[in-house]
């Protein structure tokens, strides 16, 4: 039903028509250092950045106002400001991720990425302020997620964190000594229409973001350490609602091919809609999803902003 209706205009992958690049190095030295545990597994894997076609979109209805740095009123905007890969161009693509949820006032900032100065640049070429950033959701306690935090904080931002209850001691207690943290559980509300999976396990134990759109549920997931076909499942166990767009990391880069299709078999049986995998899913797996999902896979990299009308 409403298939038609749904299909036009309904997801929109747009670049935000911010261009603005000067200006922003000098203030962005001063990136501190980060918070988090090493990842080994990690941060020893190359960026990539495999060219894929950019799926047949509608184009926004109009470009969105710079000032609102991704959100309409009637919009609800995420923008993927760390990466690994590239998509717009005045952006540093690097191993990590973050994306940036924009809903009528609220920005809410889901992870930070693996450097603070190149989640600083990106922000500032995308024309955000991190002293707008109201919230700061942390996915898992991976470096290339929580790198960019204390630079951020040092930047002025002066965020409610969000983390799982499962983060190191001394990760807890490093923040609270600077910001208000609060320790996430299942259906946790981070903002109007924002909530959580809450924690499941991993390793490491990790949450997903989840936005109850008029269209269904979106999910954004880090790297789905607990699997990102458990996290859709509990998202819509949690929310009872049908799964519209999967974004994020899928951490299927070792994955065998029987495992990528019995993801994305899942993914068709909970009705997932669109999906846009980016970040640690493997270049393989994602042109699997591409296939699997044709028009309705979005490519997304560092820049990339899918805008659903509300
Ligand atoms: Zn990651
Ligand atoms: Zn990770």
């Amino acid at each position: 039903m409403e298939k038609k209706t749904k299909l036009v205009g309904l997801i929109l992958v747009g670049i935000l028509l911010v261009s603005i690049l000067s200006g922003c190095e000098a203030a962005l030295s001063s990136a501190g250092n980060s918070l988090s545990k090493a990842i080994p597994t990690q941060t020893s894997v190359p960026p990539t950045n495999t060219p894929l076609p950019t799926p047949t979109v509608t184009p926004l209805p109009s470009p969105l106002p710079e000032e609102e740095a991704g959100g309409r009123e009637d919009m609800i905007t995420i923008t993927i400001v760390y990466d690994n890969y590239a998509y717009k161009a005045g952006l540093e693509n690097a191993w990590g991720f973050s994306a940036l949820v924009a809903y009528q006032d609220q920005l809410v900032l889901f992870d930070t990425g693996g450097s603070g100065t190149i989640l600083l640049s990106n922000l500032a070429a995308l024309d955000i302020d991190p002293a707008e950033i109201q919230k700061v959701v942390l996915s898992h306690e991976h470096s290339d997620h929580t790198g960019g935090l204390q630079a951020l904080l040092a930047a002025g931002a002066d965020p409610d964190i969000y983390v799982p209850p499962s983060f190191s001691t001394a990760f807890k207690n490093q923040l609270s000594a600077r910001a208000r943290l609060i320790e996430c559980r299942p259906g946790t509300k981070i903002a109007d229409r924002i909530y959580t999976t809450g924690e499941m396990p991993g390793p490491p134990p990790e949450q997903a973001l989840v936005i109850d759109t008029t269209r269904g549920l979106v999910v954004i997931t880090g790297c789905a350490h607990p699997g990102v076909d458990n996290m859709v499942l509990e998202a819509k166990r949690q929310y009872k609602e049908d799964i519209y767009l999967v974004v994020g990391g899928f951490h299927l880069g070792s994955a065998s091919d029987a495992r990528v299709s019995s993801i994305i078999k899942e993914f068709q049986r909970l009705g997932v809609k669109y999906v846009a995998p980016c970040h640690c899913t493997g270049d393989r797996a994602i042109g699997m999803f591409r296939n699997a999902f044709s028009e309705d896979f979005i490519r997304v990299g560092v820049g990339a902003v899918i805008a659903i009308e509300d």
